[in-house]
């Protein structure tokens, strides 16, 4: 299954962040070492979405409408880069990533489920209006399986899914609840409540940030947290051995800073999950 990381601290390289450390994304791309589920390497694509430190030092005006986005709350809007290559194919990213610092990160490396299509638009992040999303997972029984939550989304939202994917319907749950401003931890609880009760046995590790703070699920697959030096980092996989990572539960809802991290189990939290930790 996927594997995906993201970052949010003072400015860092993508490269050091994702290519260079020695079991960074890169190297989870081709020798994962926790795949449960399922797959043997990550080679169904890739993508990164970044914050770059200008905009997150722009000083835009906040916004108080907490239907805005990110985006229009903070001025901090991300870019990304997405491919149907494997990661370590992609000359073009490292040259990239080499000369790109971020102060907020999600990037993901995509092992497809069987049956659903290998193009760029199916890989993660997802994102609207500063978001960025990541699915590390499956979605049990789709697509018929997950009809009902998918009826309460808008038709054009279904005509314009990122891909016919499980991963791109399941962003499309949670950006219907972004865009009503609901709080990003309550979002989660609820998409997995949702669909793990539509679908049974699903996989569903979230992962979602606005460059601030990130928010995430573990539901059968594999998380740790570290935090540090003023950052923090939430991945499917530690970077490097013995660095201060700490393995999240399975289950539990994560909403982390650099300032301080929360994990709960997730079957308790309330969908009023709380704002992110200060
Ligand atoms: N099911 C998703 C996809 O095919 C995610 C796959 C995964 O986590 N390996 O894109």
């Amino acid at each position: 299954m996927c594997r995906h990381l993201a970052y949010v601290g003072p400015p860092t390289s993508l490269a050091t962040l994702l290519l260079d450390a020695p079991h960074g994304l890169l190297h989870q791309s081709y020798a994962p070492s926790d795949m449960r589920g399922g797959g043997t390497v990550n080679a169904d694509g890739f993508g990164a979405g970044w914050y770059p430190p200008a905009a997150a030092a722009s000083g835009a005006a906040p916004h108080d409408d907490p239907g805005a986005g990110p985006a229009a709350r903070t001025g901090n809007a991300p870019a990304r880069y997405r491919s149907d290559r494997p990661l370590w194919t992609d000359t073009g990213f490292a040259a990239l990533a080499a000369v790109t610092s971020a102060t907020g990160v999600l990037a993901a490396v995509r092992s497809a489920t069987p049956g659903m299509p290998v193009t760029s638009t199916a890989a993660a992040p997802f994102t609207e209006d500063g978001w960025l999303f990541s699915h590390n997972g499956v979605v049990r029984g789709w697509p018929a399986a997950v009809a009902g939550p998918a009826a309460a989304l808008p038709v054009t939202d279904l005509l314009t899914l990122d891909a016919p994917t499980d991963s791109a319907l399941v962003w499309a749950l949670v950006r219907h609840r972004l865009r009503a401003g609901d709080d990003p931890a309550a979002v989660l609880v609820d998409v997995v409540r949702s669909v793990d009760g539509a679908a049974p046995g699903s996989r569903l590790n979230l992962l979602l940030t606005d460059g601030t703070a990130i928010w995430a699920t573990t539901w059968t697959h594999a998380l740790s947290v570290r935090r540090g030096a003023g950052a923090v980092t939430v991945a499917s996989e530690p970077s490097e051995v013995s660095t201060g990572w700490v393995a999240v539960p399975d289950r539990s809802l994560v909403v982390a800073t650099p300032q301080r991290c929360d994990v709960r189990p997730l079957d308790a939290a309330a969908s009023t999950a709380g704002a992110p930790a200060a």
